[in-house]
């Protein structure tokens, strides 16, 4: 019972995965959703495992198992476009498969419960861009919000654009899309991490993503809340961050607060144990 109890977080989290991964292996009668969410629910339970034990890199190992399992297998090997463009692909053809189940789950209906963790721990783009040196802004956020928007805008017109225009053969499309997408938003990822010297530039300018993301996560049910009674305003919360939230406000319209990735930094680095 002791050790349930102490387990808890991370069977909480199996089990809601495994609830999807059975919903979804039932109502389309395909094993692989079973497969697919056992396998990403047993990497975030590892996670939080981890975590709960202390273990430095928990989220860096959650981080790697999804994001490689997600850009190599399902990418790479078998085809699958999962960036934006090809849930805009399945979105057009009508079928709620591959991408529009992704981003269902992950980043449109998901992010209503757990937030933006999928920016924490399963996005393969982030995934690379957490090993540059900029692991915290140095310096004030820029005004290139709306990138986004240009970027989302591309990504629509780009694949409404092939339906339009009746071009054959979408889907070996949509798989070129997916290796040149990917490249691309590696090489801007990392050019403006060294340029902003923050690695989380892309995230916070150009990622298309965050048009879903940001007002989803405005409502998630879970959240860093700031036990006033406890905070000193040491300020350190504030410095680790690497999205720059104010988590001492624990109103939903605090600073930057749609933008919490759940990484935990301000949590381990709080003298008081106040968040
Ligand atoms: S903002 Fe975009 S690139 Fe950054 S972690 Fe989230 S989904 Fe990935
Ligand atoms: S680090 Fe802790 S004590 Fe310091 S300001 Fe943040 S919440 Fe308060
Ligand atoms: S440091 Fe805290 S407030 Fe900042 S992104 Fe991570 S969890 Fe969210």
């Amino acid at each position: 019972m002791k050790r349930i109890k102490k387990n808890l977080h991370s069977i909480i989290v199996f089990l809601l995965f495994e609830t999807v991964a059975v919903t979804l292996w039932l109502t389309k009668d395909n094993i692989f959703y079973l497969l697919n969410f056992s396998y990403i629910g047993c990497s975030i339970a590892l996670g939080v495992f981890l975590y709960s034990r202390k273990y430095k890199y928990a989220r860096r190992v959650v981080q790697l198992l999804v994001g490689l399992y997600m850009l190599v297998y399902l990418g790479l090997i078998c085809g699958e476009n999962m960036q934006i463009e090809g849930f805009w692909y399945y979105l057009f053809t009508g079928v709620f498969e591959a991408a529009t189940i992704h981003y269902a789950v992950a980043k449109i209906f998901g992010p209503l419960i757990f937030g933006r963790g999928w920016c924490g721990y399963a996005c393969w783009t982030a995934m690379i861009l957490d090993f540059l040196p900029y692991k915290t802004p140095s310096q004030p956020r820029k005004r290139l919000g709306w990138l986004r928007y240009v970027t989302f805008a591309a990504s629509l017109i780009f694949v409404a654009a092939l339906f339009l225009a009746k071009v054959g053969n979408i889907e070996r499309i949509m798989f070129w899309a997916f290796l040149i997408g990917n490249a691309a938003y590696y090489a801007v990822g990392i050019a403006l991490a060294f340029a902003c010297k923050d690695n989380r530039a892309f995230c916070k300018y150009v990622c298309p993503v965050t048009i879903f993301l940001k007002p989803m996560s405005y409502f998630a049910l879970f959240r860093i809340k700031c036990d006033k009674d406890k905070c000193v305003s040491c300020g350190k919360c504030r410095r680790v961050c690497p999205m720059d939230v104010d988590v001492t406000d624990n109103s939903r319209r605090r600073k930057n607060g749609t933008e919490c990735i759940l990484c935990m930094e301000c949590v381990k680095n709080c003298p008081k144990n106040a968040l």
